[in-house]
């Protein structure tokens, strides 16, 4: 059977291409690091090296105003054939703080089966695996698609020069669909996944400002009002006791789950014992006429991200901050949110005098 071909193949080669995994992992290739500049290179280097000894074609490595992409295509397939772009990213977070590692970051260490090693799950693991997949696929059957590879190394600091790239290059990347391997990820080892959609993302930043500078609270804790507790009381708010968003306006354009999606998502395994067990949480929160698989994909959500306020002294301070990050689904638009959370503090900002500015989305 042609499937079994591809997985022999993967399984003849497991150790080849675990090491390679292991060679990608050791570089450090951290993007937001001016000090990593060459390993970014480095790992972009490797990857133009693995597609084209895997006989991937016109592999180049493309520069952006940032970090480079890596392409690469293989249009055996046909003319008649579809065309999947598949994405993955190169670079990786810095592994900080390093005492919570039990080994090297970019050491890689295998323990019970599974390899730590920073970017081994987000996203070189992930990259490789596609990858060789294709691999597998095109040395041993015949593959109904032709395969174009974009692996960028900006994913972690925003993909900042991506769009730009995308609009210089749409000829080259021209395709019928993308395969984001980044996303999703699978629930457990047996269980093979592709992830259809993601909720989007807005972040905002909300600075309460109260007094001019900080405050002795000796001489004026009970007549000023204390920005923290302002602050508190408005995150405190954000929902009601069944874990609703509070905001105005915030469920008007989310659609309904309709009965087969609602029972598709049933199917999966993240009930509350998956989640309990992988969270490490003492139970389960959230809106209860909806499933937890539902809560955390078909639901738009709102979470306090940080709170910065304060100092370790008896002062009131002048400011609080707190930074908000909004998971979205289709039809909302971040920047009715962004507005929708002006109206809604509204009331509190006037009493306070507050600026909510908008920080990324
Ligand atoms: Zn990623």
């Amino acid at each position: 059977m042609s499937q079994s071909s591809a997985l022999k193949y993967l399984e003849e080669n497991h150790a080849r291409i675990q090491n390679e995994l292991i060679e990608l992992l050791r570089i450090p290739s951290i993007s937001h690091d001016p000090a990593h500049k060459v390993d970014m290179g480095k790992a972009a280097h490797w990857l133009a090296n693995k597609l084209r000894a895997m006989g991937v074609n016109n592999v180049e490595i493309l520069p952006t105003a940032g970090h480079s992409v890596v392409y690469g295509e293989w249009l055996s397939g046909g003319t008649s054939a579809p065309t999947v772009l598949i994405y993955g990213h190169y670079d990786v977070q810095s592994p900080e703080p390093l005492e919570d590692w039990k080994s090297q970051p970019f050491e890689p260490d295998i323990r019970n089966n599974n390899l730590y090693a920073r970017g081994s799950s987000d996203m070189k693991g992930q990259t490789l695996a596609a990858v060789n997949a294709v691999e597998a696929i095109i040395k041993t059957e015949d593959l109904p698609l032709n395969i174009k590879f974009l692996i960028e190394g900006e994913e972690e600091i925003g993909s900042k020069h991506l769009n730009e790239f995308l609009v210089a290059h749409r000829e080259k990347l021209k395709c019928d669909f993308s395969l984001n391997a980044d996303a999703g990820g699978m629930p457990d080892a047996e269980t093979p996944t592709i992830c259809y959609s993601l909720r989007g993302g807005a972040s905002f930043i909300l600075n309460i400002f109260g007094p001019n500078q900080d405050l002795h609270s000796g001489e004026y804790g009970g007549v000023i009002q204390n920005p923290i507790h302002v602050l508190s009381k408005l995150i405190a708010d954000l929902h009601d006791k069944h874990g609703h968003v509070t905001l105005l306006g915030f469920y008007d354009k989310v659609r309904k789950i309709d009965a087969e999606e609602h029972a598709e998502m049933a199917r999966l395994p993240f009930d509350e014992t998956f989640l309990l067990k992988h969270s490490g949480a003492p139970a389960l929160w959230g809106e209860p006429e909806f499933i937890p698989a539902e809560r955390i994909g078909a639901r738009p959500t709102v979470e306090v991200v940080m709170f910065t306020a304060g100092q370790p002294k008896s002062a009131i301070p002048a400011k609080a901050s707190a930074r908000f990050a909004c998971r979205l689904v289709p039809d909302q638009d971040a920047n009715e949110i962004h507005q929708q959370s002006r109206a809604s503090h509204c009331e509190m900002g006037a009493r306070t005098g507050w600026r909510w500015s908008r920080y990324y989305y």
